[in-house]
């Protein structure tokens, strides 16, 4: 598995060039090698694949690193991954802090340069393959089966805290085997909804308003994330027609969900249907964002994303109406993209569902 992803980068270094590449962004080094520790390294080329730790990681590093050279190092990794490079060496310039370039330049052997590059192994991890897509779709499984289990409570919402219904769907996402989610989840009654990031209070939950909820279940290190708005009781027919605006323009967005689909495009569809409902001040993010071993990842969706997407990224379609003071709407699923329809991981229904 790892040393397909590694043959991958080795293709994208010979189209820029360099002989190999520095991974310091521990995610980036458990997509290319499988570790999971928190300080790990590699160093990939065409003809080598040097993992390195210290000795604190290094008993588990023997079981999960099988395709790369285990280097032992000190807990300082750089000193030591410089000494191994060779000619035209290229650094995660997002990940590696001025400090750590300072000191790798002045460590690395005569002749070695140093070069800046962006994003190349997030490049990478935005196409999902069969294995990544299993286990997102595994945690998407959970978090369906944690809508589900505050539908199955007599007392689902209505009388309970926002704070005890977030943990309560930790629990049960982890009873269900999820690992520790990637984000703790929303819960947002009433007012409070019309917050796109609100963070659960210690509120009680009242009868007849809506509820946004947004979670998430990891499974193999794979994140999953969805977002339901549900109704406590009868709901205004004000806050009815706006969930109906939000799931119209979250079905059509997902509808124009295919490989080679412009990034903002995607963001105008939902976008268009809401501006032209009155509420283009209302919608202050953007339709999505890419999953996978993090919560955010690219491609982004959006009103200035660049790009398109393409068959394997696992992205959010999840537009929302947030009305200050009154309420807020969002619904989200995480789909992955085909050369055609898109294939929906998250499967909780999306007509208003009444929890009481
Ligand atoms: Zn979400
Ligand atoms: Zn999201």
């Amino acid at each position: 598995m790892s040393a397909r992803r590694a043959d991958r980068l080795v293709d994208l270094l010979a189209e820029r060039e360099l002989d190999a590449l520095i991974v310091t962004n521990v995610t980036n080094v458990r997509y290319l090698t499988g570790f999971t520790g928190t300080n790990g390294a590699c160093v990939v080329g065409r003809e080598e694949r040097v993992f390195f730790t210290d000795f604190r990681y290094v008993q588990q590093s023997g079981e999960q690193v099988r395709d790369f050279e285990r280097a032992d190092a000190s807990r300082d990794l750089l000193a030591d991954i410089s000494a191994r490079l060779r000619g035209t060496v290229g650094f995660e310039e997002d990940h590696l802090t001025v400090a750590a370039h300072r000191k790798l330049g002045e460590s690395v052997p005569d002749g070695v340069e140093l070069v800046p590059v962006p994003g190349l192994v997030e490049r990478l991890r935005s196409v999902k393959d069969e294995t990544e897509v299993a286990a997102m779709a595994a945690a998407a499984d959970i978090a369906t089966a944690a809508y589900e289990s505050l539908r199955e409570r007599e007392r689902g919402l209505a009388g309970r805290t926002e704070r005890d219904v977030a943990m309560g769907l930790v629990r049960f996402m982890e009873d269900q085997g999820s690992e520790p989610p990637c984000f703790p989840p929303i819960v947002a009654s009433g007012a409070h909804g019309s917050l796109p990031h609100a963070v659960p209070r210690d509120v009680e939950i009242a009868r007849d308003t809506l509820v946004v909820i947004d979670l998430g279940a990891r499974v193999d290190g794979y994140c999953s994330d969805c977002t339901r708005t549900l109704a406590t009781g009868s709901v205004t027919d004000e806050m009815r027609e706006v969930y109906g605006l939000v799931q119209s323009a979250q079905v059509e967005a997902l509808a124009a969900v295919t490989a080679g689909a412009e990034c903002g495009a995607l963001d105008a569809v939902a976008r268009e249907i809401i501006d032209a409902a009155g509420h283009a001040d209302h919608f202050g993010h953007g339709l999505g964002h890419g999953v996978g071993l993090q919560v955010h990842e690219t491609p982004r969706l959006g009103k200035t994303a660049e790009g398109q997407v393409g068959a394997g990224n696992a992205v959010t379609v999840e537009p929302g109406v947030y009305l200050p003071g009154e309420f807020g709407v969002r619904i989200e699923d995480l789909v992955v993209v085909t050369e055609a329809e898109p294939c929906v991981l998250t499967a909780f229904p999306k007509d208003l569902v009444t929890v009481r």
